[in-house]
Formats: structure tokens, C-alpha cells, sequence
């Protein structure tokens, strides 16, 4: 994982370019945004990750993003196939 660029540990927490910053959340597990600094994962694009997430997805999270596009265009196909393949 790459280190978070420009981070500083202050007695109020760890802080980017003056703004403070919350670690990653579950959710962030694969994204390709976390980036680590003090033995912590942080998101290299959002301060909070956990509002991020708040009522539903983070809409910077390159592992969900990619999952869901996937799915949506490759599985009817897939299905249509196997349909087919079961009527021969
Ligand atoms: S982009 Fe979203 S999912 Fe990815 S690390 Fe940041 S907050 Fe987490």
C-alpha cells in the first residue's frame, strides 16, 4: 500500500495539508484510494471516509465502482449464454 502523501501527526490527530483526517472504514477494504501512515489507512481522496459511506456507497471507491459495472453488463450476457447452451 502507498504511504499518504503530505501526512502529519498532530496532538488533535493526523492531518493533510492543515485538514484534519479520519481513518478508512470497513468498506474501504481494496479500495485503491487507502493509503497508510502511522500503522493506519487513510483515503488519499476524502477526509472522512466514514461519512463517505454514510447511507450507502462511497462514490470514490474504485473496488465497488468496477464490481458493480462488471456485473451489470457481463452476467445477462453469461445467462443468455448458458440459456442457450441448455436448449441444444
Ligand atoms: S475512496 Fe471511498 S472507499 Fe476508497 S478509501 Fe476513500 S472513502 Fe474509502
Amino acid at each position: 500500500m502507498a504511504p499518504l502523501q503530505n501526512a502529519i501527526k498532530t496532538p488533535e490527530g493526523v492531518e493533510v495539508n492543515g485538514f484534519l483526517i479520519s481513518p478508512c472504514v470497513e468498506n474501504c477494504n481494496g479500495c485503491e484510494r487507502v493509503r497508510a501512515f502511522e500503522n493506519q489507512e487513510f483515503c488519499s481522496s476524502y477526509p472522512d471516509p466514514a461519512s463517505k459511506w454514510n447511507g450507502g456507497k462511497c462514490n470514490f471507491a474504485t473496488h465497488i465502482k468496477v464490481e458493480a459495472s462488471a456485473q451489470a453488463k457481463i452476467n445477462p450476457l453469461k445467462a443468455s449464454k448458458r440459456a442457450a447452451k441448455g436448449r441444444k
